[in-house]
C-alpha cells in the first residue's frame, strides 16, 4: 500500500475518532447543561409562579379568616333575626369590603341558609341579603360541601349563577368553638386573576394549578378548569389527565405530589409527555391553598444551547479541510520530494551519473536527499576508480600476454599483432619494411653442455642484443624456443642486411658466464625485404627460407631471401 494511502487512512481514522468522541462528549455536555439549566429554570419558575399566585390569595385568605373571627358575624350567625345584630355585622362586613381586593364579600349562614353579598360598586348596599341557599340547588352544593369538609378555609372556582360571574372564591368557615355556623369570604374575578397568575404569555411555559385530587383549578385555558370541584365527586372532576396522557407520567406526578405535600417549599421536576412533546414539569405544593403549582416548560425553550445540529457538518467540514491540507502538505513535504528522488535514483540506476541531483524537500527529507546524493557521488567516484583500475589491470594483463616472460621481448602473439599492424599500414600507406628471423646455432648443445639455466642466460643476452641494436620504431620478439624475430619498418634492403650483420656479430661476441665456465654462441639470420607488398605468411615463409639457407650455409651467417615466394 502506498505511503499516501496509509497516511490518509491513518488520518481519517484519527479524525473520525476525534470527531465522534468530540461530538459525543459535546452532545452529552450540551444535554447535561440543558438538563441542569432546565431544572434550575423550572425551580425558579415554580417559585416565581407560586409567589405571584399566592401573594394575592394569601392576603385575601388572611383577611377573610380575620373576618371569620369577627364576633359581630358569629353573633349574626347565631341571631340572624335580630335586626340590630344584622346591622352591626353588616357594618363590619362593609368595612372588610373595602379591604378586600375585589371589594366584595359574601357571608352564608348555616342555620338560615341566607346568603349575603355586596360588590365593588356597592350594588347591594342596604340589601346585602341576596337569597336563601338550598341543599337541593346544584349551584349551592359548594356551600354544603364546604360546611361538611371541616377545612378552615378553601379556595374554589365557581361560577355564581345568581350573579353571573366566575370567581376564585375564598371560603372560610365561620365557627363558634366547634360549631360550624356558616361560610364567609370573598372572591377574585377569575379573568383578572388568570391574567396575573397563569396567563403570563411566557413562551414555552404553561402554568396550571391543581388541587390535592389533581383537579385543575387554574389554567390559561378556562375550559380546562374544573369549576366547583368541591361540589363534585372525584370522578366528575377535570383532572390532570386532561394534560398528561401517559399513565406513567400521571403516576410519577401523583407520587411526587404525595412527597411534596409533606415537603412544602421544595420544588420537584419531572420529564413528561405533553401533547406529544417532551416537557419539563416543575411541581411545588402550596399549603396555604392546598394546591399544586404545575409549570410545564418546553424543552426547546429551556435549552441554553440549542440548534447545534450544524455541528456534525462543521466537524465534517473541518475534517475534510484538515485532510486536504494535510494531504497537500504531505505531498509537498514528503511525497513529491520522494518522487523526484525516486526518478533521479532510477536515472542513477541506469548508470546516468550526469543526472541533475536535486536537493528535495525540507528538514529530514532534504537531509535524506543530501545524504543520498553524497552516497551517489561516492558510488560514482568509487565506480570510476574501480573502472580505471580494472582498465589498468586489463591493459597490464593484455601486455603480459604479449610479453615473453624470460627475455622481456614481445612474445609470438605480441609480435604477430605488430606484424599484422605493419603489414596493414604498408598496404594502406605503402613504404618498405624488413624482417629478420634469428635461430641460435646448436643451442641444444649449449643446453646440454652448460645446462638449461646457462641456456636461458644466453637467450636473455641475445634478446638484449636485439633490444639494444633495434631502432626505436623497430619491434623485437621471441618467436619460439631459441628463435627471435625483428621487424624493421621503413628500412631498405641494404640497411636490413647491414643491421642483420651487426646483430650476428654482436651475438657472436657475447660471452656467457655461468660462474664456473664461460661460453659464446652464434646465430643464423634469415633476412627478407619484399620489394612489393606481400602477405604476412608469405613474408614469414621467405624469412624462414632465408634462415634455412643461412643454416645450410654453415650457420653464423646472414642470408637474404632473394626469390619471392608466391604465397597463398
Ligand atoms: P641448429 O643449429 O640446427 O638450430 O641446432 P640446434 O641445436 O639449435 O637445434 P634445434 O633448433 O632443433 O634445437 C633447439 C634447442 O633449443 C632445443 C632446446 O633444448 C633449446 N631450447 C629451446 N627453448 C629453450 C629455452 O627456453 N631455454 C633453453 N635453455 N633452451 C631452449
Ligand atoms: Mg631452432
Ligand atoms: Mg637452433
Amino acid at each position: 500500500m502506498k505511503l499516501s494511502s496509509r497516511f490518509y487512512i491513518l488520518l481519517s481514522g484519527i479524525f473520525l475518532s476525534y470527531s465522534v468522541i468530540s461530538w459525543l462528549v459535546f452532545r452529552d455536555m450540551v444535554h447535561e447543561i440543558n438538563q441542569q439549566w432546565g431544572r434550575q429554570f423550572a425551580e425558579r419558575q415554580v417559585l416565581f409562579d407560586k409567589y405571584r399566585t399566592l401573594s394575592p390569595l394569601i392576603r385575601e385568605i388572611r383577611l377573610a379568616r380575620q373576618m371569620a373571627l369577627e364576633p359581630a358575624l358569629i353573633e349574626m350567625a347565631l341571631h340572624e333575626d335580630d335586626a340590630e345584630v344584622r346591622r352591626r355585622a353588616t357594618r363590619v362586613m362593609e368595612r372588610y369590603r373595602f379591604d378586600f381586593r375585589d371589594h366584595s364579600y359574601f357571608a352564608a349562614f348555616a342555620r338560615s341558609g341566607s346568603y349575603y353579598f355586596n360588590d365593588a360598586a356597592g350594588h347591594y348596599s342596604n340589601k346585602q341579603y341576596r337569597y336563601t341557599l338550598s341543599p337541593r340547588a346544584k349551584s349551592d352544593y359548594w356551600f354544603y360541601a364546604t360546611l361538611r369538609s371541616g377545612t378552615d378555609y378553601q379556595v374554589n372556582l365557581d361560577p355564581d349563577v345568581h350573579l353571573g360571574v366566575v370567581k376564585v372564591w375564598i371560603n372560610v368557615l365561620l365557627k363558634n368553638g366547634d360549631e360550624v355556623l356558616g361560610v364567609i369570604g370573598t372572591g377574585i374575578d377569575l379573568s383578572e386573576f388568570l391574567k396575573e397568575s397563569v396567563d403570563i404569555n411566557q413562551e414555552g411555559v404553561e402554568t396550571f394549578f391543581v388541587d390535592r385530587s389533581m383537579a385543575i383549578q387554574l389554567s390559561a385555558d378556562p375550559t380546562l378548569i374544573d369549576y366547583a370541584s368541591i361540589a363534585k365527586t372525584v370522578g366528575e372532576r377535570i383532572k390532570v389527565d386532561a394534560l398528561l396522557k401517559n399513565p406513567a407520567d400521571i403516576e410519577k406526578l401523583r407520587q411526587t405530589a404525595e412527597y411534596l405535600e409533606h415537603h412544602a417549599g421544595e420544588v420537584a421536576t419531572l420529564w413528561v409527555d405533553y401533547r406529544g412533546d417532551k416537557r419539563l414539569l416543575g411541581i411545588s405544593y402550596l399549603p396555604e391553598v392546598g394546591w399544586f403549582d404545575l409549570t410545564l416548560m418546553d424543552e426547546k425553550s429551556l435549552m441554553v444551547i440549542h440548534g447545534f445540529a450544524w455541528l456534525p457538518l462543521l466537524f465534517g467540514s473541518i475534517f475534510m479541510l484538515g485532510l486536504l491540507i494535510l494531504g497537500l502538505l504531505l505531498n509537498h513535504w514528503v511525497l513529491r520530494p520522494i518522487h523526484r528522488l525516486t526518478k533521479a535514483t532510477e536515472q542513477v540506476r541506469k548508470g546516468n551519473y550526469e543526472v541533475e541531483l536535486p536537493i528535495v524537500g525540507k528538514g529530514e527529507i532534504s537531509e535524506l536527499s543530501r545524504s543520498f546524493w553524497r552516497m551517489v557521488e561516492f558510488i560514482h567516484h568509487t565506480n570510476e576508480e574501480l573502472e580505471s583500475k580494472v582498465k589498468e589491470r586489463t591493459e597490464d594483463l593484455q601486455r603480459l600476454t604479449e610479453i615473453d616472460y624470460l627475455t622481456g621481448l614481445l612474445n609470438r602473439r605480441g609480435m604477430m599483432d605488430k606484424l599484422e599492424q605493419e603489414v596493414a599500414r604498408q598496404a594502406r600507406q605503402g613504404g618498405s619494411m624488413g624482417l629478420l628471423l634469428l635461430d641460435l646455432d646448436h643451442f641444444k648443445d649449449v643446453n646440454d653442455t652448460y645446462g638449461h639455466e646457462a641456456g636461458d642466460l644466453a637467450l636473455c643476452a641475445a634478446a638484449n642484443v636485439l633490444r639494444s641494436m633495434k631502432r626505436s620504431y623497430d619491434h623485437a620478439g621471441r618467436w619460439g624456443g631459441e628463435e627471435f624475430i625483428l621487424l624493421l619498418p621503413e628500412c631498405d634492403e641494404d640497411e636490413l642486411v647491414s643491421i642483420a650483420e651487426r646483430i650476428r656479430e654482436a651475438v657472436q661476441s657475447l660471452r656467457i658466464d655461468t660462474g664456473t665456465r664461460s661460453f659464446s654462441f652464434t646465430t643464423s639470420i634469415g633476412a627478407h625485404h619484399p620489394g612489393t607488398p606481400q602477405t604476412l605468411d608469405a613474408m614469414l615463409q621467405q624469412a624462414d627460407k632465408a634462415l634455412y639457407a643461412a643454416k645450410d650455409a654453415g650457420r653464423n651467417c646472414v642470408r637474404l631471401a632473394s626469390q619471392p615466394v608466391r604465397g597463398n
